[in-house]
């Protein structure tokens, strides 16, 4: 999922932004209202911000802009990196196998708790105990490599073993205690981004002066209030077979959180076979469900993200009932070429003529 801009300055400003990194741009909107946009990397990908601030200093409007980047840091580092020791998975993951578990942050426990209801809606589709089988195939290392030779497909047996050590099942979560049974390694790259948003919108929503807002982590994107000129967000759905184009827009107003999981996202190709990130828990293998991407649109970050997840690996039809029992909108863009969509999503869409 990128962001769909009309052809003005801005598309310019950002690739200029991209290259330098870590940057503000600011525009003036009018004489009330600045339009801040600032592109910077956190989480492993691209956060991009604009934001719509009235009355701050130059200064004041760049602290909230790396109020929120450093937001996105802290999640990472303090609460959801399998990666950095001090993070709170990593402790449950070196913790595994502890008898009495380990105690959990409030906020984890809640994240946690969600996506276990996730797991379980989707019969085990989506299942963030899956970490051994992604390290497995380790397709982070080698997505976006020109040189990909030292890429190697696990084997049957490997898979098989790396299977052994999943199930969300096996984990107890009560009283913000969670106990993780040995050998199971948690993964929260499904869901990370998605909980970005939601923590993003509490800044957000603490600044009266910030009246519009959209910012994107990786493939999920927030909208937060309205533009200046009273039009609504415009956020593209990639074309999976062209991803320098977009197949449609959704036309949003504020507070929808949109996640999109695709194949063309992180993927290695050997042999001419595609090996992407979204795995199959039942299969070990990267999820084959006749799905090129899916698009979630709901209110809630964390949702949106690990459902985009788990309706890839469900397919069409399964994928749009576990949207529906959510309450999210979901749009499936299929390998045949297709695009289906849940009835409330339809009031979103527009389908790019070309
Ligand atoms: P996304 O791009 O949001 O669909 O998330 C993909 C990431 O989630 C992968 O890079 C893995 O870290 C993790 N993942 C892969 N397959 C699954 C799965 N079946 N359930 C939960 N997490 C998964
Ligand atoms: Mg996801």
């Amino acid at each position: 999922m990128k962001m769909f801009f009309k052809k003005t300055g801005t598309m310019q400003a950002l690739a200029v932004l991209l290259l330098i990194g870590g940057t503000c741009l600011f525009c003036g909107c009018s004489r009330q209202t600045q339009r801040i946009q600032m592109v910077d990397t956190a989480m492993g990908t691209i956060v991009s911000q604009t934001l719509y601030i009235e009355g701050r200093t130059i200064r004041e409007q760049q602290d909230i802009v790396q109020e929120i980047l450093f937001c996105i840091h802290d999640l990472e580092q303090q609460r959801l990196s399998w990666r950095l020791s001090g993070s709170e998975i990593y402790e449950i993951n070196a913790n595994a196998g502890e008898e009495n578990g380990i105690g959990l942050s409030p906020k984890l426990s809640e994240h946690l708790n969600a996506c276990l209801r996730v797991s379980e809606a989707s019969q085990g589709a989506f299942d963030i105990t899956i970490g051994d089988v992604v390290r497995l195939w380790d397709i982070d290392t080698w997505a976006g490599k020109e040189e990909t030779k030292g890429f190697v497909i696990p084997s049957e047996s490997e898979i098989n073993a790396a299977l052994e050590k999943t199930g969300y099942q096996k984990i107890s979560l009560q009283d913000n205690r969670i106990i993780l049974p040995k050998p199971l390694q948690l993964d929260m790259g499904a869901v990370g981004k998605g909980i970005a948003l939601d923590e993003i919108k509490q800044i957000l929503e603490e600044y009266e002066e910030i009246t519009g807002a959209v910012v994107s982590v990786g493939g999920s994107i927030l909208t937060y209030g309205t533009k200046s000129d009273g039009s609504l967000w415009n956020v593209g759905i990639v074309n999976p077979s062209e991803t320098s184009e977009n197949i449609g827009v959704l036309k949003l107003e504020g507070g929808w959180c949109v996640s999109t999981s695709g194949d063309y996202e992180r993927f290695v190709e050997k042999d001419g076979v595609r090996y992407h990130h979204i795995l199959n828990p039942e299969t070990g293998y990267p999820a084959e469900s006749g799905v090129r991407s899916v698009t979630i649109v709901t209110q809630n970050g964390l949702l949106s993200d690990a459902l985009s997840t788990a309706c890839f690996i469900l397919g069409e039809e399964e994928g749009l009932a576990l949207a529906e029992e959510f309450e999210a909108e979901a749009l499936f863009v299929l390998e045949d070429g297709r695009i289906s969509m849940t009835e409330g999503m339809q009031q979103f869409f527009e389908l790019t003529v070309e």
